[in-house]
């Protein structure tokens, strides 16, 4: 079977790397460099710490897989909550965690500060621990996948801008080709590339930003504040912090960060922990976002599949839904077969739904 998959991001070479691993002619057609797009981007959290029995699945497939190609860094992930209302959310996600098998304890303000005196727990209510989340090095992840997906026989083009002549006919500026199937994980691009060949995706654009300190000297934890709504991730002797989420239109959107959101992110690093880091370098990507927040992931059309919609999770789910959507076009079974499907589905929505792509810009963070 021959498939082309359009885009050099994480989850365009997770499919690659498994199509071609399952003996598909794969070409990859990615418009710039690989890893381009949001991908290149990530912060890297990677974790399992999910309360729906499904994300719990998906993130199970995906951190075995990550671990298989050596990709994995463990790297507990703490989530904290600061009023009630949030600190009963958090012990119902932990609740529903455990019932899925996921390692998470609920920690008091008391016990987290045992654990990591460089935290200020003051103010915070309860903590949820998971002790088997880990981060991930983005750009490894892509140059990985795009060596695996060579080796196993894919082909790879760089700097191929492509548009659909039809659900399986691919325009590059060089050359039309016919396949099998397409494959489209062009990131927020796929809604206006498969437009052409008259499938309407409901699919926005957001904005999110993320900066890196200069060193700092402290044993932290990835850390997730659901009641201030920001996260940060150690990388390397700094850290990685991000937060700041909005709507954007993909054609006409800033990658500088703003200034701000520099600001606002230092003064809340200092707030938890009493460091004082300056910002090493900032910037902004595009995430994309569907009416329910699931993924957009199977057929659109005839010999026509898409892979969207990852709601800022898509760099940890990438090899679990790439598996899954290259066992779906070559008519494979896969573990993630009997949860998926109905979850996923592109077709679930008409396109025509009105929504916002931010109702809660937190919530990708906080399950
Ligand atoms: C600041 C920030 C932090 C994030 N943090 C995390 C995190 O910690 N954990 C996590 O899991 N996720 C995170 N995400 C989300 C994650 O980056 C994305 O969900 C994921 O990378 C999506 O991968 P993708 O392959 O679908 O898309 P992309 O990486 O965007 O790849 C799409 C590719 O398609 C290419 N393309 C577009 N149009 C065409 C065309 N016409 N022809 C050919 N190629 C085309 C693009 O150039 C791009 O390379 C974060 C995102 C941002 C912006």
């Amino acid at each position: 079977m021959s498939v082309a998959v359009v885009g050099g991001g994480a989850v365009g070479l997770s499919t690659a790397l498994a199509l071609a691993r399952h003996n598909a002619s794969v070409t990859v057609f990615e418009r710039d460099t690989l890893g381009s797009g949001a991908s290149g981007q990530a912060a890297g959290l990677c974790y399992d710490a999910f309360a729906d029995d499904v994300d719990a699945a998906v993130a199970a497939d995906a951190l075995t897989r990550y671990r298989d190609l050596d990709l994995f860094e463990p790297q507990p992930y703490v989530w904290v909550a600061r009023d009630e209302s949030d600190a009963t959310a958090v012990r119902e996600q932990i609740t529903g965690m455990q019932k899925n098998g996921v390692a998470v304890d609920a920690l008091t303000p008391a016990e987290l500060g045992d654990r990591y005196p460089a935290l200020d727990t003051g103010g915070i209510e309860v903590a949820g621990l998971a002790r088997k989340a880990g981060v991930l090095d983005p750009d490894k992840v892509v140059a990985t996948l795009a060596e695996t997906a060579r080796k196993a026989g894919a082909t790879i083009e760089t700097e191929s801008p492509v548009s659909l002549a039809s659900t399986t006919t691919v325009e590059t500026p060089d050359e039309t080709r016919t396949f099998d199937a397409v494959v489209v994980a062009a990131g927020p691009q796929t809604k206006p590339l498969v437009a052409d060949v008259g499938v309407s995706l409901a699919l926005k654009a957001y904005r999110a930003q993320a900066l890196v300190t200069e060193p700092i000297d402290a044993t932290l934890p990835s850390f997730y504040d659901a009641t201030r709504e920001f996260y940060w991730r150690p990388k390397g002797n700094a850290l990685l912090v991000g937060d700041g989420a909005h709507e954007v239109d993909p054609r006409d959107w800033d990658p500088a960060a703003d200034a701000e959101f520099v600001t606002r992110s230092l003064d809340r690093v200092e707030q938890v922990t009493a460091l004082a880091p300056a910002c090493d370098r900032a910037w902004a990507g595009l995430c994309t976002a569907t009416p329910d927040g699931a993924p957009l992931a199977g057929q659109a059309g005839d010999g026509l599949w898409v892979a969207t919609g990852w709601q800022g999770h898509g760099l940890m789910r990438a090899p679990a839904l790439g598996n899954y959507l290259a066992a779906a076009v070559l008519d494979r079974r896969n573990p993630l077969s009997e949860h998926l499907p109905d979850r996923v589905d592109p077709t679930r929505f008409d396109g025509s739904e009105e929504f916002a792509a931010l109702d809660d810009p937190t919530r990708d963070w906080d399950k």
